[in-house]
């Protein structure tokens, strides 16, 4: 089974939710895994006690211009569609960053002027915490491309813990990384608020996750802030509101001194509760 936890916006509870689930469950007796993929802002660690087990450089593959046999016939600058390789009469510019590892350029060139290596872009890590594994992916500072290494996270996942219950805590938004991150899960969780900003960005993630046709759900988060918007759209749009979790100021001391919040606070237990019990129907 894997999960995927996201958000049209950030600042949502994603996080809160994603990592206390995954305490839940393992508390329940699962064995889970937790994968932290918003690899340019990892921050679920920061709620978990974890000892580091594994450590590895992650590497996309660039093109490396040679000079020696170039014609500069331009075909390169031609065939990339993300205007990674710049073809000047007497050089050839490559801008790695952009680069989307596709191999156009390195494969049409007529003088295997463009050699593909590996470049490294950021690092995953494996820990084990109190009760669940967890693994965090990190985008090096200066790279822009997220969606390899997201790639890189669920598959390192999907190796050491195939047979463990998954859960991937997305980065926020509705564009390439959340797609990447939810793609290929069974089920997903959109985090929102019942607010006019939080129904929009909703709707959003709703249209992202129709176009993937994936399954997914409802969480609302300070839930009693705001109005019913977001109840009245999930309502008409036939989407399943899986829990509500009620805003409490209390919620927010615990989770901003880096602490689980199911143990210490009934209500907020009892939301954990409804999610982990709807998960257990998937099955
Ligand atoms: S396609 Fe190859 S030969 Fe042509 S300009 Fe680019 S690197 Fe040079
Ligand atoms: S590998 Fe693809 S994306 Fe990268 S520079 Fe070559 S053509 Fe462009």
């Amino acid at each position: 089974m894997k999960l995927t936890i996201a958000s049209g916006k950030g600042g949502t509870g994603k996080t809160t939710v994603s990592v206390n689930l995954a305490s839940y469950l393992a508390d329940k007796g699962k064995m889970v895994v937790l994968s932290d993929l918003d690899v340019e802002e990892p921050n679920s660690k920061l709620f978990l006690k974890t000892k580091l087990l594994n450590e590895k450089d992650f590497h996309k593959m660039v093109p490396k211009w040679e000079r020696e046999n170039c014609t500069f016939c331009g075909e390169c600058g031609t065939n990339c569609s993300f205007n990674a390789i710049i073809a000047l009469p007497s050089e050839i510019l490559v801008f790695p960053e952009l680069c989307h590892s596709c191999y156009a350029c390195s494969e049409l060139c007529p003088t295997n002027s463009l050699p593909m290596i590996p470049r490294k872009i950021g690092t995953i890590k494996e820990y084990e915490t109190q009760n669940f594994n967890f693994i965090e992916g990190r985008l090096d500072i200066g790279e822009e491309m997220a969606v390899p290494l997201i790639n890189g996270v669920i598959k390192y996942t999907q190796d050491r813990y195939p047979d463990s219950f998954m859960i991937f805590d997305a980065p926020p938004g509705t564009s390439c990384p959340v797609i990447e991150a939810s793609k290929d899960s069974d089920f997903v969780f959109l985090i929102t608020e019942s607010t006019p900003f939080g129904l929009n960005d909703l709707k959003l993630a709703v249209e992202t996750m129709r176009v993937l046709k994936k399954d997914f759900g409802v969480i609302i988060n300070r839930y009693g802030i705001g109005d019913d918007s977001v109840e009245k759209y999930c309502k008409n749009e036939k989407i399943p509101v899986i829990s509500k979790i009620l805003n409490d100021k209390e919620i927010a001391k615990i989770y901003s001194s880096g602490e689980l919040v199911y143990p210490k606070i009934e209500h907020f237990k009892n939301s954990i509760d409804e999610i982990a019990n709807f998960v257990e129907k998937l099955k």
